[in-house]
Order: structure tokens, then sequence, then C-alpha cells
């Protein structure tokens, strides 16, 4: 924080795990209430002379990052591999999609203008808007995609002119301490500051009375406890990315080959172990698919190379960390022990040797009074659903909380975009699934989210509008003295 590596004030510390092996890797500072305030005041201090450098300037800045950490891209990859679980080669592309970012936010924030608004009192006035940055924005991010999510979050309220205070998953510290460094090294002190630590390093940030903006990525029910919390303590705007239970719609007509390989690609096995928020874990086939659909989903998700996220030829590591194995674990019973037939995995794999691993795991003939239907489970587990009615079915599909993504297979074009009209989620893709698209707006409806990323609506979210009205005086005088 503030161009310097430190400890916690207080000495305080917490140990990260190599979820492959279960062994401690590192301890890591606990940034305690101290450190948070100490990250805030130097963001603070850093922020005017980086909103003063202008949207060009700051992309000289995001240019030098991205040599940065173009040339430690297999060191952050690894990092992740090993302190996330995640394939090592799914984190070096998660590298080089920050990477895309550092050039994506740029370009778009060159578009961000104000309007001028002419109607308002014709000849008489000049009204116009301002878009300003809020000063320090505080980013809290998942422990999923670390490293990525490290870099990506602090982005937009940057290019915007905030500094940013950012405070990655404790378990997963590892990549955005090293991405801190790179940034020290590359960005004026102060404009980015990582903080490490928990729920409490969390707390002190959100509730900090200089921190005007928020934005949160996880679970719905740390955003309820976050908008409970920040409520004492003033306004405070807030955006929050959080859970889904997301409905891949399979009709009668589908490619039932390509919609088995875009629901193994959508659960994100080979990147996360299906600890992904758009994952399509519930998926709702017609009758007449249902039987094919199920064989293909078997037999890939039984071809799916479990082992340590670092090994060659690996495709798929361990969950996050043994608490989290244990809950997967545990929504695989219920499944089961609530009717549902199990078609692939369901356990734990050979040689796991402390790992946390889950085989890639398909439960059949769920119906919607099943948690395994309902409850986000963020692991490697699909819960797969019959229909034949469509009004039933997609009652059935917007029957959950959540409205994060959702996936439409048909060759029938008018069916696919009606249903996407009908479905509750705010994310949806036709005959495809997982991909994003920058400029794109992704984000959740329901209990899934408020507010949009990945394009200009967020680019506007880490400002706050001004109005400026000035009056014209009558040219008359001023033209007289000219003649
Ligand atoms: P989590 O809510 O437990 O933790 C997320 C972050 O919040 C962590 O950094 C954590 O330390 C911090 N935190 C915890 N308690 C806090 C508090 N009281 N105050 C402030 N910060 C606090 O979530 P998780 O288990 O790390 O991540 C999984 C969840 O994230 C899933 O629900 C998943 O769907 C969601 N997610 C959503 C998106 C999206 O873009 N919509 C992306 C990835 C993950």
């Amino acid at each position: 924080m503030g161009g310097e590596l430190r400890d916690a004030a207080d000495g305080g510390t917490f140990e990260t795990v190599d979820p492959s092996t279960g062994e401690v890797l590192a301890s890591v500072p606990q940034a305690g209430g101290v450190d948070v305030d100490d990250a805030v005041a130097s963001a603070n201090r850093a922020q005017p002379a980086w909103d003063r450098l202008g949207v060009r300037g700051r992309r000289e800045y995001f240019e030098q990052l991205g040599a940065a950490i173009e040339e430690r891209a297999t060191e952050l990859a690894m990092l992740d591999a090993i302190d996330a679980g995640n394939p090592y080669t799914a984190m070096l592309r998660d590298v080089g999609f920050a990477l895309a970012s550092l050039k994506d936010w740029p370009a778009l924030a060159l578009g961000l203008t104000g309007d001028v608004v002419p109607e308002a009192s014709p000849g008489k006035n000049l009204h116009y808007t301002l878009y300003e940055p809020y000063g320090v924005v505080a980013r809290i991010v998942p422990f999923n995609h670390p490293v990525l999510f490290a870099i990506n979050s602090v982005l937009p309220p940057l290019i915007a002119g905030n500094a940013v205070v950012m405070k990655p998953a404790e378990q997963t510290p590892l990549s955005a301490l090293a991405f801190g460094e790179l940034a020290a090294e590359v960005l004026p002190p102060g404009v980015v500051n990582v903080v490490s630590g928990g729920a409490e390093t969390g707390d002190a940030l959100v509730t900090h009375r200089d921190i005007k903006r928020i934005a949160f990525t996880g679970s719905t029910a740390t955003a309820l406890k976050i908008q409970r919390r920040v409520a004492e303590f003033g306004l405070k705007h807030l955006s929050f990315e959080l859970g889904g239970k997301n409905a891949m719609i399979v009709f009668p007509d589908a490619d039932v080959e390509a919609a088995v390989a875009g629901a193994v690609n959508g659960m994100n096995l080979t990147v996360c172990q299906g600890q992904s928020c758009g994952s399509n874990s519930r998926i709702l086939v017609h009758a007449q698919a249902y039987d094919a659909f199920l064989e293909g989903l078997r037999a890939r998700f039984e071809a799916i190379r479990v082992g340590p996220a670092y090994a060659p030829d690996v495709e798929m590591g361990p969950l996050v960390s043994a608490a989290h194995r244990d809950r997967v674990l545990g929504y695989i019973a219920s499944g089961k022990a609530e009717g549902a037939r199990l078609v692939a995995g369901g356990g734990v794999p050979r040689g796991a040797n402390g790992g946390y691993f889950v085989e890639p795991t398909a439960l059949a003939d769920v119906s919607m009074e099943m948690r395994i239907a309902r409850e986000e489970i963020f692991g490697p587990v699909v819960s797969v659903l019959r229909w034949t009615d469509y009004s039933a079915m997609l009652e059935q599909a917007n029957a959950v909380e959540y409205g994060l993504t959702a996936s439409i297979w048909t060759n029938d074009l008018s069916v696919a975009h009606r249903t996407a009209q009908r479905l509750d989620a705010g994310y949806i893709w036709i005959n495809d699934t997982s991909k994003h698209f920058f400029g794109t707006p992704f984000g959740g409806t329901k209990n899934s989210g408020l507010g949009r990323e990945e394009s200009m609506e967020e680019l506007v979210s880490y400002c706050e509008q001004k109005a400026v009205h000035a009056i014209l005086q009558d040219p008359e005088d001023a033209l007289a003295r000219i003649a």
C-alpha cells in the first residue's frame, strides 16, 4: 500500500494453503483497521494527481502495467494454480483476459463524455454534465479467478480517475499481492493498494468514512451483510456481482452434441472446477433429448482428468478448501437422499492425497423441490431436470432466488428470443455458454446482483455525475461594443 510492501501494523498473519495437497504455502499479512486506514489515506493522497492525468495519461500507465504483467504472466498464473487450485493453463488464459482489459478500458473511457442539454432553456443557458471520480473506491473480490479479478477489479475505477483499495479473498491472496507489487513498481504510489485478510478486513474497508463507492463480487449472503452494515455509516454507492443457479434450457430440436459440449464448457470445470458464478449448474432438458443428453454428459464428465492444478495434462484441479469440498459433497449427498439419480462422479477421486478434489458430478431426475435445484453449490455439480411442457419449464427456470445467466439451446430463433425475454437473468446465451464480451453489460437480476460490469455502465458507476448551468448574458451590449 502507498507504493510499499509491508506487514500488518499489529503483525497479524494468516496462512494460505495449496488445495492440491492441503499443505500450507505461506503466511500472509492480515490487514487490520490501522492498515485499512493507511491504505485509504494513501489512496486519498494519490487520487487528485491521478485524476488530473486524464484518460490518455492514465492509459500510458496502463500500457506500462500491461508490459509488467506480461513479463510475469507465468508466475502469476502459477501462483493461482498453487493457491487456488485452478489449472495453470486456464490461469494463464485469465492473465491474457486481464491484459486485454488493460487495452479495452482506456478505449471505452475515451468515449465517456458528458452531455450538453440544449432543450432545457434554449438561448439563455448552457447546460452540460461532467463525470467525476468518487475519490477512493473499495473493491472486494472472491477466490475463483484470483488474478483476473484482482486486475480487472481495479481497472475500471482507475481509468475513471479513482484510486483503489482492493481486498482479495482470504483463500487466494498470493497472486493479488504479486499484482499489488507490480502495481507499486509501475503506478504512482497509493493509486492501487492491496489489503489481504478476511471478513474483518473487508468490514473495516466497507465501513470506512472515506469510502463512498464499494464494488463487491462474492456471495449473496455477504452482500446482504455489507448492505446492512454500511447503512450505519451513511450513504454509499454499492454494486454487487453475486451468485447464480443458472438455467440452461435444451429444446427438443437442439443439437444435443453441441448442447452437451456447451454444458461442459459452461460449467467452467477446466477453469475453476465449477466454482463459477455464471456456470449452467441447472440444466432443463426436453424429454425427447433427455437420455441422449445425459449419456453425452456422463461420457464427457468421466473423461475429464482431475489432479494437482500445476501438473501437466491435468484438466481440473481441487476445490479451494476442505470446508468447501465438504459443503459440495454434502450437496451431492442431499441430492441423492432427495431422490436424484447419480449419472457421473459423485465422490472424491482416487489418489486425492490430501487435496480437496471432487469428481465432475451430474445428478439427473432432479425436481425443483430439491435443494440441489435451488441453492448455489459452486462446485463441479450439475442438476439435470426433465421437461415436457414449455410454460411449466419456464416457471421452473425462474423459480430460484437468483438471476445471473441463462443459456438457451434450440434452432428455432423465434423460440430462442421469446424465451430470452421471459427468463429472469441478466446475461443470456443462445446456443452458447460461458463467454463474456467486453462492452456488453454483465450482471444479475434478483439476488444475483445490483449493477452491471464489463461495459460503459460499469465505467459510469465509478463516477458522480455533475450538472452545470451557465447563464448566457444577452450578447447585444458586447456586440454593440465590437461594432
Ligand atoms: P464470499 O462472499 O464468502 O467472499 C467474497 C469476499 O468477501 C472475500 O474477499 C471475503 O473475504 C469478503 N468478505 C467476507 N465477509 C465480508 C464482510 N462481512 N464484509 C466485507 N467483506 C467480506 O464469497 P466466496 O465464497 O469467496 O465466493 C463465491 C461467491 O462469489 C459465489 O456465490 C459466487 O457465485 C460469487 N461470484 C460472483 C461473481 C459475479 O461476477 N457475479 C463472480 C465470481 C464469484
